[in-house]
Formats: structure tokens, sequence, C-alpha cells
């Protein structure tokens, strides 16, 4: 058999599998369009007609896929999405430079490169493009909507992008999750990397710092480790709250930044939280970052979230009635990252389908969104009704006994934690008497893998997944 037609059987039980999960409405619509592109160093290529669905099938199916698939065959380590037209005698394109491609609005697809951006777009030395994390192209001061919420960030953002000297030190961006951080700080690299290529600017998140860092005393490698930080001109730390309470790390990003204002180099850092609210930090480290000027994102405003949607709908050139907008920024209030989601969900199933969007369009296809929002399922509701459904206590959701009896409830529980909240998996562990991610890792799985073999266990947790839902 070839290796073609291997993956595509392959493919065809994983699609089998997702229609099982996610509907026949929701399997049409996003997943009944992809096809296989290659297999290659274990990473699994799926072609996908358009860039929104690019984008809604990554972050809504994609590890789903993957899960599933590397059920199917272990080799399989990641699924990448890529927009591709697929061909009539070919249904699989193989080379990613075959053929001219247009995705549906007839826009050439230049994008069968999938990272957005090499970091070597950096004017600097080598060292310093390793370091630095790719910047998204979308995220740009010419793409940031100003309104009250942002409109001292997005102003200091400017000044730093734009001045030659320093003018605050360290800047401190805070806010809640999607509401622009990142966007701000990859805008003021991609600016200053404009205006002066030879600038070195490294941007990375608190998280790679620390991996960077630990990594470097592994290999006893400290040394460069501080030099390569030392040797820019502006470094971004994004998302700085990642370490709290990771003492070794906190103490080497304090004499990194330290170096840094010392020789008078921007530094720009983001949180969750402001300076003095970060929790597990140590004090100095607290009072250095609120130094300079701290400027907070507040949540979006209505106003706001018009702007956004409207100025987004331009951009992709999607004809979208102003009523669908508002409704839009009415309903999807927490943050800007669903609402461009959603936008992007109604805007794709129009293409799908072939016709107009109106209101009523938009609120069929965001409806379990909507739904979502309006009410939030706990682990704690989860372990109740799963308890409840199974007949066991519900203390056993937390106990050592291995008892299947016990044990399977526990790993539906686990499973549905996994595709009902917002939880990662370490946190679910933790509310299951402090059980290791692996171990809800491996009770998805086995969840999964029953209900494939299993109808009437597979109606169990439907019917339970609908109760806590509903
Ligand atoms: P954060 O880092 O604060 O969690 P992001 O910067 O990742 O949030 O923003 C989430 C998404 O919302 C991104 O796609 C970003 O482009 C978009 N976004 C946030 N604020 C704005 C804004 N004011 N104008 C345009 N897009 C925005
Ligand atoms: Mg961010």
């Amino acid at each position: 058999m070839s290796v073609q037609s291997s993956l595509d059987q392959q493919w065809a039980r994983v699609r089998g599998r997702l229609k099982d999960e996610v509907g026949e409405t929701a399997y049409r619509s996003w997943l009944k369009p992809l096809t296989v592109g290659t297999f290659d160093g274990g990473q699994i290529r799926i072609l996908v007609p358009t860039r929104f669905m690019r984008d809604w099938i990554r972050t809504h199916y994609a590890d789903r896929i993957r899960a599933l698939w590397s059920g199917e065959n272990p080799g399989v380590q990641s699924v990448e999405i890529v927009v591709a037209a697929p061909t009539r005698t070919e249904p699989a394109v193989s080379d990613a430079a075959a053929a001219p491609l247009a995705d549906s609005a007839g826009e050439p697809v230049a994008e069968l490169v999938i990272e957005p951006v090499p970091a070597s777009v950096t004017g600097g030395d080598e060292r310093a493009d390793e370091m630095s994390a790719p910047l998204d192209p979308r995220f740009t001061f010419e793409n940031f909507v100003v309104g009250k919420p942002n409109e001292l960030a997005f102003a200091a953002a400017r000044r730093v992008a734009e001045s030659n000297a320093v003018p605050f030190n360290p800047l401190f961006l805070y806010g809640g999750v999607g509401l622009g951080k990142t966007h701000l700080m990859h805008a003021i690299a991609w600016a200053i990397r404009k205006k002066d290529p030879s600038r070195r600017v490294i941007y990375l998140s608190a998280e790679k710092f620390m991996y960077q860092f630990i990594r470097a005393l592994r290999f006893k490698d400290t040394m460069a480790f501080k030099e390569q930080f030392r040797s820019v001109d502006v470094l971004m730390i994004d998302d700085v709250q990642f370490i709290s309470g990771k003492d070794s790390t906190q103490e080497e990003f304090f004499h990194t930044f330290n170096a840094l204002v010392d020789q008078n180099r921007q530094v720009i850092i983001s949180a969750d939280k402001s300076p003095s609210d970060l929790e597990g930090m140590e004090e100095r480290l607290r009072s250095r970052l609120g130094w300079g000027l701290v400027a907070d994102i507040h949540p979006t405003t209505y106003e706001l979230r018009l702007g956004i949607l409207q100025q987004k709908a331009d951009r992709i050139g999607a004809k979208i009635p102003i009523k669908v907008l508002e409704f839009l920024a009415h309903k999807i209030t927490s943050n800007v990252r669903e609402l461009e989601g959603s936008l992007n969900r109604i805007v794709a199933h129009a293409e799908l389908v072939g016709r107009a969007i109106t209101l009523e369009s938009a609120q069929d296809v965001l409806h379990d969104l909507l739904r979502a929002s309006n009410r939030r399922v706990t682990i704690e509701e989860i372990q109740k009704k799963v308890a409840e459904h199974f007949n066991i206590r519900l203390a056993d959701m937390s106990s050592a006994r291995r008892a299947r009896a016990v044990a399977r409830p526990r790993q539906v529980a686990m499973y549905l934690a996994k595709q009902l909240t917002q939880r990662s998996l370490p946190e679910i562990g933790r509310k299951f008497g402090d059980r290791d991610h692996t171990t809800v890792m491996h009770a998805v799985r086995k969840v999964d893998e029953l209900c494939g073999t299993d109808p009437a266990f597979a109606e169990d947790v439907e019917l339970l997944r609908r109760m806590l839902e509903g």
C-alpha cells in the first residue's frame, strides 16, 4: 500500500471520530473540506481552502486531530494546518511550491510557508535572532484600534518605538488576557526594526526566557546566555507573571534587567497584573518594574469592540452587515481574541456555504459559543454530575482507589473537564487528588478510545456532556 493511501485511510478514520464528536453540522462546515497533504518528520500537513478556515481549525480542532491521529499512527507528533487549494487530479498537494494556488477570494495564496515571519528580519547578529521569538506580521500599530481602554498603553508604545532616547524604562504594560499586550509589543518591535534595522530587538515570552536560562544552566553556558541578553538594544519580555515563584529565573531576570537599564537600553515588560500585584515576585523586582511607565489596558468597551470588528472586516474585505457587527460587539465581551475568532467563524461559514452573512446565520453559527459564554462549567460540577451518574462517591474523584468501577468514571470526568473547561492538564490533574498531567492525558485518550469502540459508553459520555452544557 502506498504511503499516501494509508495516510488517506488514517485520515478517514480520524475524520469519522471527529464527526462523532462534533456532530454533523460542525463536521460539514469545518472538517469535511480538509484534505491530507504530506507526512514528514512526524508532522502531518492538512490542507484547508481558506485562511479563515486555517485559523479556525488551528484554534479549535488541530489538537484534537493530532491526538486522534497519533492514536492511529504513533509516528504522528504534530499537525500543521496549511492553506492550499486541492487540485483535482492530485487530491493532496505534496510539493509546497506546486501550482498557482488561490484562496476562494481569488487572492494568490503566498502562505505555504507557515511561520509568519522569520526572526531573521532583525538586522542584528545571529545570536540575537536565535533568542527572539517570531513576530506576527498582523500585529502592527496600523492594525491596532485605539479606544479609551487602551489609549495610554498605545501612546506609550508609540513613544517607545519612535523616540531615539529611552523615554521611560521600563515600559510596563499590563491587562487581562486577549486585550492586546502582545500585539503592542510586536508592533513596537516591527516599528523599531523598520526605522533602524541595526538596532537589536529581542522579543520573547518570560516562559521562553526561563527555558533558555535553564538550558544555559544545564549546558554550563550561562556566560553566553548573559552576553546575549546584555548586548541588545531593546529587550521585551512578555507575560512576566510566568516567572512568579521561579526564584532563580527571577534572580537572573533581575540582573539582566538592571544591566540593560544601567546601559540605557530599552526594556519593555508585559504582565497580567500591575507590578505591585504580581504575587510570587521578589519585592525588589516588583518595585524595580514599577520605576518607569506603568500603562494598563482596561477591558474593552462596546465602542472599542465595534471599532475592532469594523477594522477587521475591512481588512479581510468581507461584507458584513453592521447589525451583525453590533450583535457581536454586544455579545462577545470577554476579550478581543474571542471577538476575532467569532468574526472569522462567521466569515468562513458564509464562504463555505456560499451565502451572505445575516444576523440569523451569525446567531446560528455562533450558537455554541454564545451558549458557552452564558455558562461556564466548573470541574467541581463535572465531578459531581459524573459521580452521580455512575453512582460512586464524590470523594472517589480524588481518591487513590484504582478499581475500575471508580477509575473509569474518574477518567470520564477528566475527559469532560478537558473538553468543557479552559483548564490545562496540570490544573485538571490537581483537582483530581493531585494527579499528574500525564494521568489526565491518558484518561482523555482512554475515553476517546472507548467512545470509538463502545457505543453505549459513547452515549453515556455524550449524555453527560449535554447535561453539563445545557
Ligand atoms: P494579550 O497579549 O493581551 O493576551 P493579544 O495581543 O494576543 O492579547 O491580542 C489578542 C488578539 O486581539 C490579537 O489577535 C490582537 O491582534 C487582537 N487585538 C487586541 N487588541 C486589539 C486592538 N485594540 N485592535 C486590534 N486588534 C486587537
Ligand atoms: Mg499575550
